[in-house]
Protein backbone atom coordinates (compact mmCIF):
# COMPACT_ATOMS: atom_id res chain seq x y z
CA UNK A 1 0.00 0.00 0.00
CA UNK A 2 1.19 3.48 -0.82
CA UNK A 3 1.07 5.76 2.43
CA UNK A 4 2.05 9.19 0.57
CA UNK A 5 -0.43 11.46 -0.74
CA UNK A 6 0.34 12.32 -4.20
CA UNK A 7 0.66 15.71 -3.41
CA UNK A 8 3.87 14.15 -1.44
CA UNK A 9 4.90 12.31 -4.72
CA UNK A 10 5.38 15.32 -6.84
CA UNK A 11 7.20 17.31 -3.96
CA UNK A 12 9.87 14.29 -3.92
CA UNK A 13 9.86 13.98 -7.58
CA UNK A 14 9.99 17.78 -8.06
CA UNK A 15 12.73 18.86 -5.04
CA UNK A 16 16.02 16.87 -6.79
CA UNK A 17 14.85 18.39 -9.94
CA UNK A 18 14.87 21.78 -9.54
CA UNK A 19 17.54 21.68 -7.07
CA UNK A 20 17.95 24.93 -5.36
CA UNK A 21 14.55 25.88 -5.75
CA UNK A 22 13.03 27.97 -3.04
CA UNK A 23 10.39 25.80 -0.40
CA UNK A 24 7.48 28.40 -1.13
CA UNK A 25 8.28 28.11 -4.78
CA UNK A 26 8.32 24.19 -4.74
CA UNK A 27 4.85 24.08 -2.28
CA UNK A 28 3.19 26.70 -4.44
CA UNK A 29 3.82 24.36 -7.93
CA UNK A 30 3.21 20.96 -5.69
CA UNK A 31 0.13 22.65 -4.77
CA UNK A 32 -1.03 22.74 -8.42
CA UNK A 33 -0.30 19.88 -9.67
CA UNK A 34 -1.75 16.99 -10.84
CA UNK A 35 -0.46 13.66 -11.20
CA UNK A 36 -1.48 11.05 -13.77
CA UNK A 37 -0.95 7.62 -14.43
CA UNK A 38 -1.83 7.04 -18.43
CA UNK A 39 -1.78 3.54 -20.21
CA UNK A 40 0.46 3.72 -23.43
CA UNK A 41 -0.65 5.63 -26.87
CA UNK A 42 -2.69 8.39 -24.77
CA UNK A 43 -2.73 12.04 -26.31
CA UNK A 44 -2.02 13.92 -23.40
CA UNK A 45 -2.51 17.14 -25.75
CA UNK A 46 -2.85 18.06 -29.58
CA UNK A 47 -1.09 20.03 -31.41
CA UNK A 48 -3.60 23.40 -32.02
CA UNK A 49 -4.91 23.42 -28.58
CA UNK A 50 -4.72 25.90 -26.64
CA UNK A 51 -1.84 25.04 -23.83
CA UNK A 52 -3.67 24.72 -20.36
CA UNK A 53 -0.59 22.96 -18.78
CA UNK A 54 2.91 22.29 -18.57
CA UNK A 55 4.31 18.34 -17.86
CA UNK A 56 7.06 16.42 -16.55
CA UNK A 57 7.31 12.75 -17.15
CA UNK A 58 7.97 11.17 -13.89
CA UNK A 59 8.34 7.67 -15.32
CA UNK A 60 7.32 5.88 -18.98
CA UNK A 61 8.06 7.43 -22.40
CA UNK A 62 5.73 10.05 -24.44
CA UNK A 63 6.60 10.88 -27.93
CA UNK A 64 6.67 14.70 -29.71
CA UNK A 65 4.95 14.71 -33.35
CA UNK A 66 3.73 16.87 -35.71
CA UNK A 67 1.51 16.96 -37.94
CA UNK A 68 2.23 16.69 -42.07
CA UNK A 69 0.14 18.61 -44.69
CA UNK A 70 -1.08 14.85 -45.98
CA UNK A 71 -2.28 14.30 -42.47
CA UNK A 72 0.28 12.29 -41.47
CA UNK A 73 2.63 12.63 -38.56
CA UNK A 74 6.32 13.26 -38.16
CA UNK A 75 8.04 12.30 -35.08
CA UNK A 76 10.02 14.67 -33.81
CA UNK A 77 11.83 13.09 -30.43
CA UNK A 78 10.98 11.34 -27.15
CA UNK A 79 11.16 12.67 -24.05
CA UNK A 80 12.67 10.96 -21.02
CA UNK A 81 11.78 10.68 -17.05
CA UNK A 82 12.57 14.19 -15.23
CA UNK A 83 12.46 16.41 -18.87
CA UNK A 84 9.48 18.76 -18.67
CA UNK A 85 7.27 19.09 -21.72
CA UNK A 86 4.45 21.12 -23.31
CA UNK A 87 6.11 24.40 -21.77
CA UNK A 88 6.33 25.89 -25.28
CA UNK A 89 2.95 26.71 -25.75
CA UNK A 90 3.20 28.44 -22.26
CA UNK A 91 6.16 30.11 -22.43
CA UNK A 92 4.90 31.58 -26.21
CA UNK A 93 1.40 32.37 -25.49
CA UNK A 94 0.49 30.59 -28.17
CA UNK A 95 -1.12 26.96 -29.47
CA UNK A 96 0.54 24.02 -29.43
CA UNK A 97 3.06 23.23 -32.24
CA UNK A 98 3.00 19.60 -31.51
CA UNK A 99 1.54 16.31 -30.14
CA UNK A 100 2.49 14.44 -27.32
CA UNK A 101 1.50 10.73 -26.47
CA UNK A 102 2.61 8.12 -24.12
CA UNK A 103 4.30 5.06 -25.71
CA UNK A 104 4.19 3.35 -23.29
CA UNK A 105 2.65 3.40 -19.92
CA UNK A 106 3.79 6.40 -18.11
CA UNK A 107 3.11 8.71 -14.99
CA UNK A 108 3.28 12.77 -15.67
CA UNK A 109 3.04 15.85 -13.47
CA UNK A 110 0.32 18.23 -14.61
CA UNK A 111 1.34 21.39 -13.64
CA UNK A 112 -1.30 24.21 -14.52
CA UNK A 113 -0.02 27.42 -16.35
CA UNK A 114 -1.05 30.47 -13.99
CA UNK A 115 0.98 29.55 -10.62
CA UNK A 116 3.67 27.32 -13.31
CA UNK A 117 4.07 31.11 -14.84
CA UNK A 118 3.76 32.85 -11.36
CA UNK A 119 6.89 30.63 -9.87
CA UNK A 120 9.06 30.97 -12.82
CA UNK A 121 9.07 34.44 -12.75
CA UNK A 122 10.83 34.50 -9.62
CA UNK A 123 12.68 31.17 -9.18
CA UNK A 124 15.89 30.56 -11.43
CA UNK A 125 16.07 27.22 -10.20
CA UNK A 126 13.10 26.97 -12.40
CA UNK A 127 14.16 29.27 -15.17
CA UNK A 128 17.59 27.43 -15.46
CA UNK A 129 16.26 23.87 -15.84
CA UNK A 130 13.87 25.19 -18.43
CA UNK A 131 16.92 27.24 -20.20
CA UNK A 132 18.59 23.86 -19.80
CA UNK A 133 15.99 22.20 -21.44
CA UNK A 134 14.98 24.41 -24.57
CA UNK A 135 19.32 24.40 -25.51
CA UNK A 136 18.82 20.71 -25.67
CA UNK A 137 15.58 20.95 -27.65
CA UNK A 138 17.08 23.41 -29.92
CA UNK A 139 20.12 21.14 -30.19
CA UNK A 140 17.95 18.45 -31.49
CA UNK A 141 15.90 19.85 -33.70
CA UNK A 142 18.87 21.64 -35.05
CA UNK A 143 20.47 17.62 -35.46
CA UNK A 144 17.41 16.87 -36.93
CA UNK A 145 16.82 19.39 -39.21
CA UNK A 146 20.27 18.73 -40.90
CA UNK A 147 20.12 15.13 -40.40
CA UNK A 148 16.41 15.53 -42.85
CA UNK A 149 18.19 17.54 -45.15
CA UNK A 150 21.18 15.62 -45.80
CA UNK A 151 18.54 12.67 -46.05
CA UNK A 152 16.67 14.67 -48.82
CA UNK A 153 20.04 15.91 -50.74
CA UNK A 154 20.68 12.09 -51.04
CA UNK A 155 17.58 11.40 -52.39
CA UNK A 156 17.71 14.84 -54.55
CA UNK A 157 20.85 12.99 -55.84
CA UNK A 158 20.00 9.75 -56.65
CA UNK A 159 16.80 11.50 -58.80
CA UNK A 160 19.21 13.46 -60.57
CA UNK A 161 21.39 10.84 -61.21
CA UNK A 162 18.15 8.65 -62.68
CA UNK A 163 17.57 11.92 -64.87
CA UNK A 164 20.88 12.38 -66.47
CA UNK A 165 21.00 8.60 -66.95
CA UNK A 166 17.23 8.91 -68.98
CA UNK A 167 18.20 12.56 -70.47
CA UNK A 168 21.28 10.29 -71.56
CA UNK A 169 19.95 7.37 -72.91
CA UNK A 170 17.04 9.80 -74.61
CA UNK A 171 20.04 11.54 -75.96
CA UNK A 172 22.07 8.37 -77.40
CA UNK A 173 18.92 6.82 -78.70
CA UNK A 174 18.09 10.40 -80.71
CA UNK A 175 21.66 10.12 -81.94
CA UNK A 176 21.86 6.96 -82.96
CA UNK A 177 18.09 7.06 -85.35
CA UNK A 178 19.25 10.69 -86.73
CA UNK A 179 22.75 8.51 -87.52
CA UNK A 180 21.45 5.48 -88.85
CA UNK A 181 18.37 7.66 -90.50
CA UNK A 182 20.53 10.05 -92.56
CA UNK A 183 22.69 7.92 -94.45
CA UNK A 184 19.72 6.44 -96.74
CA UNK A 185 18.73 9.82 -96.77
CA UNK A 186 21.89 11.21 -98.04
CA UNK A 187 21.69 8.42 -100.30
CA UNK A 188 18.25 9.59 -101.50
CA UNK A 189 19.30 13.26 -101.96
CA UNK A 190 22.29 11.77 -104.30
CA UNK A 191 20.12 9.84 -106.91
CA UNK A 192 17.47 12.64 -107.07
CA UNK A 193 20.50 14.86 -107.87
CA UNK A 194 21.37 12.59 -110.28
CA UNK A 195 17.67 11.86 -111.55
CA UNK A 196 16.98 15.84 -111.89
CA UNK A 197 20.38 16.38 -114.29
CA UNK A 198 18.97 13.46 -116.44
CA UNK A 199 17.84 15.21 -119.87
CA UNK A 200 14.67 13.26 -119.74
CA UNK A 201 13.18 14.68 -116.37
CA UNK A 202 14.88 17.91 -117.36
CA UNK A 203 12.46 17.97 -120.88
CA UNK A 204 9.31 16.60 -118.95
CA UNK A 205 7.78 19.76 -116.79
CA UNK A 206 5.83 17.20 -114.48
CA UNK A 207 8.78 14.91 -113.48
CA UNK A 208 11.66 18.19 -113.24
CA UNK A 209 8.88 19.31 -110.66
CA UNK A 210 8.24 16.34 -108.63
CA UNK A 211 12.79 15.54 -108.66
CA UNK A 212 12.85 18.83 -107.38
CA UNK A 213 10.21 18.19 -104.63
CA UNK A 214 11.93 15.65 -103.75
CA UNK A 215 15.37 16.91 -103.50
CA UNK A 216 14.10 19.74 -101.48
CA UNK A 217 12.50 17.62 -99.00
CA UNK A 218 15.31 14.70 -98.91
CA UNK A 219 17.53 18.10 -98.09
CA UNK A 220 15.53 19.64 -95.19
CA UNK A 221 15.27 15.83 -93.90
CA UNK A 222 19.43 16.08 -93.65
CA UNK A 223 19.18 19.59 -92.42
CA UNK A 224 17.33 18.07 -89.37
CA UNK A 225 19.21 14.90 -88.87
CA UNK A 226 22.53 17.18 -89.18
CA UNK A 227 20.66 19.62 -86.27
CA UNK A 228 19.87 16.75 -84.32
CA UNK A 229 23.29 15.22 -84.45
CA UNK A 230 24.83 18.98 -83.96
CA UNK A 231 22.72 19.13 -80.55
CA UNK A 232 23.54 15.80 -79.23
CA UNK A 233 27.10 16.24 -79.56
CA UNK A 234 26.55 19.53 -77.93
CA UNK A 235 24.90 18.13 -75.17
CA UNK A 236 27.04 14.76 -74.48
CA UNK A 237 30.18 14.32 -75.78
CA UNK A 238 33.33 16.08 -76.50
CA UNK A 239 34.48 18.48 -79.02
CA UNK A 240 38.07 19.54 -79.36
CA UNK A 241 37.85 22.92 -80.22
CA UNK A 242 40.62 23.47 -82.83
CA UNK A 243 41.16 27.11 -82.49
CA UNK A 244 42.87 29.23 -84.87
CA UNK A 245 42.92 33.22 -85.45
CA UNK A 246 39.36 33.56 -87.22
CA UNK A 247 38.07 36.70 -88.72
CA UNK A 248 34.31 37.16 -87.85
CA UNK A 249 34.06 39.74 -90.74
CA UNK A 250 34.71 36.66 -93.07
CA UNK A 251 32.47 34.43 -91.08
CA UNK A 252 29.81 36.12 -91.24
CA UNK A 253 30.08 37.51 -94.51
CA UNK A 254 30.39 33.86 -95.48
CA UNK A 255 27.18 33.45 -93.62
CA UNK A 256 25.22 36.40 -94.84
CA UNK A 257 26.09 35.12 -98.75
CA UNK A 258 24.89 31.60 -97.83
CA UNK A 259 21.63 33.35 -97.33
CA UNK A 260 21.57 36.65 -99.69
CA UNK A 261 18.99 34.54 -102.13
CA UNK A 262 16.53 34.50 -99.38
CA UNK A 263 17.07 37.79 -97.82
CA UNK A 264 16.49 39.26 -101.73
CA UNK A 265 13.70 37.43 -102.24
CA UNK A 266 11.99 38.50 -98.72
CA UNK A 267 12.99 42.15 -98.95
CA UNK A 268 15.12 41.92 -96.34
CA UNK A 269 17.32 45.08 -95.52
CA UNK A 270 21.09 43.83 -94.68
CA UNK A 271 23.26 46.23 -92.15
CA UNK A 272 26.85 44.91 -91.43
CA UNK A 273 28.60 47.19 -89.55
CA UNK A 274 31.90 47.52 -87.30
CA UNK A 275 32.84 43.95 -88.43
CA UNK A 276 36.28 44.68 -90.55
CA UNK A 277 37.73 46.27 -87.39
CA UNK A 278 37.28 43.44 -84.92
CA UNK A 279 40.50 41.61 -83.82
CA UNK A 280 40.76 37.82 -84.79
CA UNK A 281 39.42 35.19 -82.18
CA UNK A 282 40.98 32.31 -81.28
CA UNK A 283 38.26 29.92 -82.41
CA UNK A 284 37.31 26.78 -84.99
CA UNK A 285 36.31 28.48 -87.75
CA UNK A 286 33.47 25.93 -89.10
CA UNK A 287 31.95 25.78 -85.36
CA UNK A 288 31.56 29.66 -85.15
CA UNK A 289 30.06 29.62 -88.84
CA UNK A 290 27.46 27.05 -87.44
CA UNK A 291 26.38 29.20 -84.89
CA UNK A 292 26.31 32.38 -86.47
CA UNK A 293 24.18 30.21 -89.31
CA UNK A 294 21.33 29.46 -87.21
CA UNK A 295 21.34 33.26 -85.65
CA UNK A 296 21.24 35.09 -88.68
CA UNK A 297 18.75 31.88 -90.39
CA UNK A 298 16.51 33.18 -87.19
CA UNK A 299 16.50 36.90 -87.67
CA UNK A 300 15.47 36.30 -91.46
CA UNK A 301 12.49 33.28 -89.67
CA UNK A 302 11.19 35.75 -87.59
CA UNK A 303 10.79 38.89 -89.41
CA UNK A 304 8.45 39.71 -91.70
CA UNK A 305 9.37 40.78 -95.29
CA UNK A 306 10.54 44.07 -95.69
CA UNK A 307 12.17 43.75 -92.08
CA UNK A 308 15.79 45.09 -91.37
CA UNK A 309 18.46 42.86 -89.85
CA UNK A 310 21.31 44.45 -88.30
CA UNK A 311 24.70 42.56 -87.56
CA UNK A 312 27.47 44.61 -85.52
CA UNK A 313 30.62 44.03 -84.20
CA UNK A 314 32.26 45.79 -81.14
CA UNK A 315 34.95 44.85 -78.73
CA UNK A 316 33.63 45.45 -74.98
CA UNK A 317 35.28 44.32 -71.62
CA UNK A 318 33.52 41.68 -69.82
CA UNK A 319 33.73 41.37 -66.42
CA UNK A 320 33.93 37.41 -66.50
CA UNK A 321 35.50 37.41 -69.41
CA UNK A 322 37.73 40.52 -69.65
CA UNK A 323 38.26 41.57 -73.56
CA UNK A 324 35.63 40.31 -75.69
CA UNK A 325 34.39 40.52 -79.47
CA UNK A 326 30.55 41.02 -79.01
CA UNK A 327 28.39 40.20 -81.94
CA UNK A 328 24.96 41.73 -82.37
CA UNK A 329 22.40 39.88 -84.63
CA UNK A 330 19.25 42.67 -84.30
CA UNK A 331 16.07 41.67 -86.11
CA UNK A 332 13.32 43.60 -86.58
CA UNK A 333 10.76 40.67 -86.24
CA UNK A 334 8.26 39.65 -83.93
CA UNK A 335 10.26 39.79 -80.95
CA UNK A 336 10.31 36.78 -77.91
CA UNK A 337 8.29 36.98 -74.90
CA UNK A 338 9.65 37.62 -71.25
CA UNK A 339 8.91 34.34 -70.34
CA UNK A 340 11.10 32.25 -73.58
CA UNK A 341 13.77 34.42 -73.58
CA UNK A 342 15.61 32.16 -71.78
CA UNK A 343 13.70 28.44 -72.71
CA UNK A 344 14.60 29.20 -76.52
CA UNK A 345 18.15 28.04 -75.68
CA UNK A 346 17.04 24.89 -74.57
CA UNK A 347 16.57 21.76 -77.31
CA UNK A 348 13.65 21.31 -79.14
CA UNK A 349 12.04 24.16 -77.41
CA UNK A 350 9.94 26.55 -79.74
CA UNK A 351 7.50 29.13 -78.39
CA UNK A 352 4.42 28.23 -79.09
CA UNK A 353 3.52 31.14 -81.02
CA UNK A 354 5.32 29.95 -84.02
CA UNK A 355 5.57 25.90 -83.79
CA UNK A 356 2.96 25.28 -85.77
CA UNK A 357 3.70 27.81 -88.48
CA UNK A 358 5.74 27.64 -92.33
CA UNK A 359 8.09 24.99 -92.53
CA UNK A 360 10.24 26.38 -95.32
CA UNK A 361 14.00 27.45 -93.65
CA UNK A 362 13.83 31.14 -94.63
CA UNK A 363 10.33 31.83 -94.63
CA UNK A 364 8.75 34.05 -92.60
CA UNK A 365 7.75 31.81 -89.28
CA UNK A 366 9.42 29.11 -90.68
CA UNK A 367 9.55 27.44 -87.84
CA UNK A 368 12.14 24.49 -87.45
CA UNK A 369 12.64 21.87 -84.65
CA UNK A 370 13.92 23.79 -81.76
CA UNK A 371 17.63 23.01 -82.08
CA UNK A 372 19.68 26.19 -83.73
CA UNK A 373 20.01 27.87 -80.85
CA UNK A 374 20.60 25.21 -78.70
CA UNK A 375 23.80 24.32 -80.72
CA UNK A 376 24.54 28.34 -81.41
CA UNK A 377 24.97 28.06 -77.31
CA UNK A 378 27.08 24.65 -77.04
CA UNK A 379 28.97 26.18 -79.48
CA UNK A 380 29.92 29.87 -77.87
CA UNK A 381 29.94 28.47 -74.66
CA UNK A 382 32.70 25.33 -76.35
CA UNK A 383 34.74 28.78 -77.00
CA UNK A 384 34.25 30.02 -73.84
CA UNK A 385 32.25 32.43 -74.47
CA UNK A 386 28.23 33.96 -73.97
CA UNK A 387 25.13 34.46 -75.82
CA UNK A 388 21.89 35.87 -74.65
CA UNK A 389 18.69 37.25 -76.14
CA UNK A 390 17.18 40.37 -75.72
CA UNK A 391 13.44 41.50 -76.65
CA UNK A 392 11.09 43.63 -75.56
CA UNK A 393 8.59 40.94 -75.96
CA UNK A 394 6.56 38.78 -78.21
CA UNK A 395 3.77 40.91 -80.95
CA UNK A 396 3.67 39.48 -84.55
CA UNK A 397 1.54 42.85 -85.27
CA UNK A 398 4.03 45.39 -83.61
CA UNK A 399 7.44 43.30 -84.42
CA UNK A 400 9.11 44.69 -81.45
CA UNK A 401 12.33 42.54 -82.99
CA UNK A 402 14.97 40.56 -81.20
CA UNK A 403 18.76 41.06 -80.90
CA UNK A 404 21.15 38.03 -80.30
CA UNK A 405 24.45 39.21 -78.70
CA UNK A 406 27.34 37.07 -78.72
CA UNK A 407 30.71 37.38 -76.59
CA UNK A 408 34.04 35.87 -77.35
CA UNK A 409 37.34 35.67 -76.13
CA UNK A 410 40.02 37.98 -77.76
CA UNK A 411 42.52 35.97 -75.96
CA UNK A 412 43.41 32.31 -76.14
CA UNK A 413 42.46 30.38 -73.13
CA UNK A 414 45.43 29.05 -71.14
CA UNK A 415 47.03 26.70 -71.38
CA UNK A 416 46.53 24.44 -74.34
CA UNK A 417 45.70 25.51 -77.53
CA UNK A 418 42.58 22.45 -77.92
CA UNK A 419 40.23 23.08 -75.00
CA UNK A 420 38.13 19.76 -74.62
CA UNK A 421 34.23 21.17 -74.76
CA UNK A 422 31.01 20.08 -75.19
CA UNK A 423 31.25 19.47 -78.85
CA UNK A 424 32.56 17.00 -81.55
CA UNK A 425 34.93 18.84 -84.56
CA UNK A 426 33.02 19.58 -87.22
CA UNK A 427 35.40 18.56 -89.98
CA UNK A 428 37.99 16.16 -87.35
CA UNK A 429 38.39 12.41 -89.09
CA UNK A 430 34.73 12.39 -89.78
CA UNK A 431 33.47 8.94 -90.89
CA UNK A 432 33.14 8.55 -94.97
CA UNK A 433 29.60 8.46 -95.07
CA UNK A 434 29.56 12.38 -92.32
CA UNK A 435 31.28 13.84 -95.49
CA UNK A 436 29.28 12.68 -97.44
CA UNK A 437 26.42 13.71 -95.91
CA UNK A 438 28.33 17.35 -95.54
CA UNK A 439 28.53 16.92 -99.38
CA UNK A 440 24.53 16.62 -100.23
CA UNK A 441 23.81 18.46 -97.41
CA UNK A 442 21.61 21.41 -98.48
CA UNK A 443 23.72 24.74 -99.64
CA UNK A 444 22.01 26.45 -96.85
CA UNK A 445 23.11 24.06 -94.00
CA UNK A 446 25.06 24.25 -91.46
CA UNK A 447 27.23 21.85 -91.57
CA UNK A 448 28.21 23.12 -95.23
CA UNK A 449 31.52 24.83 -94.74
CA UNK A 450 32.16 28.68 -96.57
CA UNK A 451 32.38 27.84 -100.13
CA UNK A 452 36.10 28.62 -100.16
CA UNK A 453 36.67 25.90 -97.58
CA UNK A 454 34.73 23.13 -99.77
CA UNK A 455 37.24 20.47 -101.02
CA UNK A 456 35.81 20.44 -104.72
CA UNK A 457 38.72 17.92 -105.96
CA UNK A 458 37.30 15.34 -103.46
CA UNK A 459 33.73 15.52 -104.38
CA UNK A 460 33.93 12.95 -106.98
CA UNK A 461 35.42 10.42 -104.81
CA UNK A 462 32.73 11.35 -102.32
CA UNK A 463 30.16 10.82 -104.90
CA UNK A 464 31.64 7.14 -105.88
CA UNK A 465 31.50 6.27 -102.18
CA UNK A 466 27.95 7.15 -101.77
CA UNK A 467 26.68 5.03 -104.36
CA UNK A 468 28.87 1.69 -103.41
CA UNK A 469 27.55 2.28 -99.67
CA UNK A 470 24.84 -0.94 -98.86
P1 LIG B 1 13.94 26.79 -84.50
O1 LIG B 1 14.44 25.66 -85.30
O2 LIG B 1 12.54 26.62 -84.02
O3 LIG B 1 14.17 28.12 -85.17
P2 LIG B 1 15.87 27.68 -82.55
O4 LIG B 1 16.53 26.90 -81.44
O5 LIG B 1 16.74 28.31 -83.55
O6 LIG B 1 14.83 26.69 -83.20
O7 LIG B 1 14.96 28.78 -81.88
C1 LIG B 1 14.09 28.42 -80.83
C2 LIG B 1 12.91 29.34 -80.78
O8 LIG B 1 13.36 30.66 -80.41
C3 LIG B 1 12.23 29.53 -82.11
O9 LIG B 1 11.28 28.51 -82.33
C4 LIG B 1 11.60 30.90 -81.95
O10 LIG B 1 10.39 30.76 -81.24
C5 LIG B 1 12.55 31.63 -81.04
N1 LIG B 1 13.46 32.54 -81.80
C6 LIG B 1 14.74 32.29 -82.14
N2 LIG B 1 15.28 33.32 -82.79
C7 LIG B 1 14.32 34.27 -82.84
C8 LIG B 1 14.25 35.60 -83.38
N3 LIG B 1 15.29 36.17 -84.00
N4 LIG B 1 13.09 36.28 -83.25
C9 LIG B 1 12.04 35.73 -82.61
N5 LIG B 1 12.03 34.49 -82.09
C10 LIG B 1 13.15 33.77 -82.20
Amino acid sequence: MNSRSPQETVEEFLRPLLFGIAEEDLAALTESSAIRHLPAHTTICNEGDVGESVYVLVNGEVEILQRLEDGSERHLHYTQPGEFFGEMAILQQTTRTATVRTTKPSTIIEIYRDPFLAVLGRSPSLGIRLTLRLVNRLRDSDRQAIEALSAANTELRKALDRLERLDRTKSDFIQVAAHELRTPVAALTGYAQMMQNLPAVQEIPEIKALSEGIMTSTERLLRIFNNILDTSRVMTSNLVVRRSPVSLSLTLRGVCNEFSKAIEARGLHLEIKGLEELPFCPAEPDLLYKAFHHLVNNAIKYTPDGGRIAISGEVVQSPELGPVVQVTVEDSGIGIAAEDIDLIFEKFYRTGEVALHSSGTTEFKGGGPGLGLAIAQGIIVAHGGRIWAESPGYDEKTCPGSRFIVQLPIEEPAPARETVAPLEPAGAAAPAEDRMVALFAADDSPQAPPARDRPEENDNDDLVRLFSLD
